[in-house]
């Protein structure tokens, strides 16, 4: 099917983007349209404003700042997954891009795309979460700084108000030689994943846990921290780490139910894939002890 009738718009400026959402009523914001031009070729979504935000080239780039490392919206995936920055600083990040569908869409897709479609089973939406990322939000009163905790308002629902665009996200790197892991079941490589989990781990010179994230997507509407199952990690040897708990944890959310799986197959994969993210984390850190 084609998409339905939009008027189209292509603002050069920030400004004249925010001058854009203010003005249009059901007006949606076009970035790489790997999510969005589908949903309007088969009527999911009917704007009636399309604003292309292509041309806007401040949108774009990763750059570090005495904030931490900031990623444009409108930063291309393949961008940033082969950004020696991220590569260096955010390695799940880069880790969990490798996952992103396939390069054609990656060279077209962004991230911030990603972060505001919010499908249940993206990569690029947990990781945000796994290391706390920052959303910067501009609208017609001015900018605002969301936190990750803040930004899952459910189902494809993101903490952006009709007139705001995501401009950024901003990232702390953790310590240098953190351990992460890392592992989803996808049926094909580039496939939606069905659900996915993601670990990170930081000790001290006595391969003590200092710091953990854990987190698992693709189970429920959102992304989901165990925050209850990291506070357990800490103080944990590396070498003993008892895993038992984190997959239990795992299992105790409360899986959706679609045509691809059932809640109950979801809930086992969770209990694998953390398992299995968390196994690779203490590896990393064993290795390099
Ligand atoms: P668009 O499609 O342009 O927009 C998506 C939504 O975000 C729209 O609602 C739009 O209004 C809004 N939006 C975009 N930018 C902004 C902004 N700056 N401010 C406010 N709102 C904004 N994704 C995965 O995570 N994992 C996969 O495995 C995967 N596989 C795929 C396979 C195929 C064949 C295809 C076509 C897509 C796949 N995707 C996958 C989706 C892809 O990653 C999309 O690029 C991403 O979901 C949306 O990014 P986009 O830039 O294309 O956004």
């Amino acid at each position: 099917m084609k998409a339905p009738p939009f008027q189209y718009h292509r603002p050069q400026t920030r400004e004249e983007l925010g001058a854009l959402l203010a003005s249009l009523d059901n007006a949606k914001i076009v970035a790489g349209g790997q999510s969005l031009m589908p949903m309007l070729n088969l009527r999911v979504l009917a704007p009636d404003h399309l604003i292309d935000i292509n041309r806007i080239p401040e949108l774009a780039g990763i750059r570090e700042t005495v904030d931490g490392i900031e990623i444009g919206a409108m930063s291309r995936q393949a961008d940033v997954l082969s950004s020696p920055i991220i590569r260096n600083q955010l390695p799940l990040l880069a880790r969990a891009l490798e996952h992103v569908g396939h390069i054609q869409t990656r060279s077209r897709g962004t991230i911030g795309g990603s972060c505001c479609h919010l499908d249940p089973s993206a990569e690029q939406p947990a990781i945000c979460a796994a290391l706390d990322a920052e959303f910067i939000a501009t609208g017609p009163n001015g900018r605002r700084v969301i936190a990750a905790a803040d930004w899952f308002h459910g189902l494809l629902q993101s903490a952006l108000d009709d007139q705001e665009f995501l401009e950024a996200l901003r990232f702390k790197p953790w310590a240098k030689g953190h351990g992460y892991g890392f592992a989803e079941y996808a049926r094909r490589h580039g496939d939606f994943a069905i659900a996915g989990a993601a670990a990170l781990l930081e000790v001290d010179g006595t391969s003590q846990i200092t710091r953990a994230a854990l987190v698992v997507f693709g189970v429920e509407s959102s992304p989901r921290r165990l925050h209850k199952a990291e506070a357990g990690l800490i103080g944990q040897m590396i070498r003993e780490v008892a895993v038992a708990p984190i997959v239990d944890a795992a299992r105790a959310l409360d899986p959706m139910e679609d045509a691809h799986v059932t809640a109950d197959y979801r809930r086992h994969l969770a209990g694998v894939l953390i398992g299995r993210a968390l196994r690779d984390t203490c590896s990393i850190l064993e290795r390099s002890q």
